[in-house]
Order: structure tokens, then C-alpha cells, then sequence
């Protein structure tokens, strides 16, 4: 099997002690593909480390997470213009606007994501939306900027089949996590009316461990979970699934 993990954060400070064990047992597991999202420039060299180690199989994004907007916004963005410029990345992201932790922000989470928008655009690049409480925000700034060369995902989608189309019809993917295995995720009771062709699956990992590790550290070998539960609601295979998957982000991504 070829699993993509379409969002996972390697470099996190969660994987200091056994990141190589980490990355092992996703790979002899199926899973081929990592997408890794940034956060802000302090986990750069980080990122970097980590894409130097396996080449083949870790993708990097360049962006500035919408928690991460605060006063040295305007810094952290000359440093996302600056690393597309001196590296090749597949996609801006994590970026979007986050209402749920602190909303001291708002205006410059907006001004962030507008620009960071723009930067895509520039590039050619897919964006990767991180949307928390914020769905009315999100769509309002893909409305103003839509169009053909607006296109991506939806990370960690939890939203309702309404914003699902939504999010579809402004080029985006959705991803899909841990969510889908909860209890009181939602998404599992409408995701069968969605073609599969919209759909990609993502850990997030650390965060967001799907059933039956919910609340423990999450790791890419988790996606298996997420796969399972995706080809059960779909009634498929999980190698029709994870052929599909891999196939979409493939779409999106450009690799
Ligand atoms: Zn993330």
C-alpha cells in the first residue's frame, strides 16, 4: 500500500526521543508520503533537518500558523516570502484563522492569511487551511480570492456537509483525521454523500489521535485507523482507498 499522511508534524518537539522509530513504523506500515505543515520560523531548520533525512518521502510546507500571528507577524511573514524563495516547497501552510484558542488576533490573522494567500498564488502553490471557529472568517477571505489559481485543502475538516461543498467549490480537498473516528465527529455520518476524489487523509499527528488512541500522542502509523474508517464508510477496500487518497494529494500537491 501508498498512504499519504497529507499533514504531520515530524518535527515536533513530541518526537525528540524516538522520531526515527516514528518514521520506521509508518514506512514499513504503508505509509510512503509526508506532508509536513509549518508553524512559524522557529521550527524551520527543523523542517528542514527532517526533509534532509528522508528526502523521498517528507514534503515540506512554508507558513505561519494562525495561532502564531502575533505582534512579529509582519516578521514572520518576510521570513515564509523569504524560504520560498531559497527552497523548494510543495504548498503555504499551515495557514487560516483559529478563533477557538485567542481572538486578540483576529485582524491580523486575516491580513496574515490574505497575504499568505497571495504568496500561493505567486507560486503556483496549493494552500493548507487550518480552520478553527472560523468558518464564517474562512470563507469570506476564499470568496474574495477565488478563483483558478486558488486551490488546496481543508485540513483536519469537521465541519458540516454544507461547508463541505463550500469548501469544495472554492478548489479545496478535505482533509481527513482522527475525527472521522470519534464518536461525536459528525463527519461520518455525511461523508459518503462526498465523492472520494475530494478527500485526503492526514494525521496531524501529534495531535488529534483517532480511536482507539484518542488523547494520546498521535503518529502517521495512525492513519491506518483513519483509513480503515474512511474505506468502511465508503465500503471499499483500504487499498482502494489509500490508492485513491494518494492519488488526490498527488492532484493538489504536484508530487
Ligand atoms: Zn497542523
Amino acid at each position: 500500500m501508498n498512504i499519504t499522511d497529507t499533514h504531520t508534524h515530524l518535527y515536533s518537539e513530541a518526537f525528540d526521543k524516538d522520531r526515527s522509530t516514528v518514521i520506521a513504523e509508518a514506512m514499513a506500515n504503508g505509509v510512503q508520503r509526508f506532508f509536513i505543515p509549518a508553524i512559524d520560523s522557529s521550527y524551520t531548520e527543523r523542517m528542514l533537518e527532517l526533509k534532509n533525512s528522508h528526502p523521498e518521502h517528507m514534503f515540506l510546507m512554508m507558513g505561519l500558523h494562525p495561532t502564531h500571528v502575533k505582534e512579529n507577524y509582519k516578521e514572520e511573514l518576510l521570513h515564509v516570502a523569504d524560504m520560498l524563495r531559497e527552497h523548494p516547497f510543495v504548498a503555504i501552510g499551515e495557514i487560516g484563522i483559529d478563533l477557538y484558542w485567542d481572538k486578540t488576533f483576529l485582524k491580523e490573522q486575516q491580513e496574515a492569511f490574505r497575504t499568505q494567500i497571495k504568496l500561493a498564488k505567486k507560486h503556483k502553490l496549493p494552500i493548507v487551511i487550518h480552520c478553527r471557529e472560523a468558518f464564517d472568517a474562512v470563507f469570506e477571505i476564499l470568496e474574495e480570492e477565488k478563483g483558478a489559481n486558488l486551490f488546496g485543502i481543508f485540513h483536519c475538516f469537521t465541519g458540516s456537509f454544507e461547508q463541505a461543498k463550500s469548501a469544495i467549490s472554492y478548489n479545496m480537498k478535505l482533509g481527513i483525521g482522527g475525527v472521522v473516528t470519534f464518536k461525536n465527529g459528525k463527519i461520518d455520518t455525511f461523508l459518503n454523500k462526498i465523492d472520494l476524489k475530494h478527500l485526503v487523509l492526514e494525521t496531524d499527528s501529534p495531535y488529534l489521535a483517532p480511536v482507539p488512541y484518542r488523547g494520546k500522542r498521535n503518529e502517521s502509523l495512525y492513519i491506518l485507523k483513519v483509513l480503515e474508517k474512511v474505506a468502511s464508510i465508503y465500503g471499499k477496500t483500504t487499498a482502494e482507498v489509500a490508492e485513491i487518497t494518494t492519488q488526490n494529494s498527488k492532484v493538489v500537491f504536484g508530487v
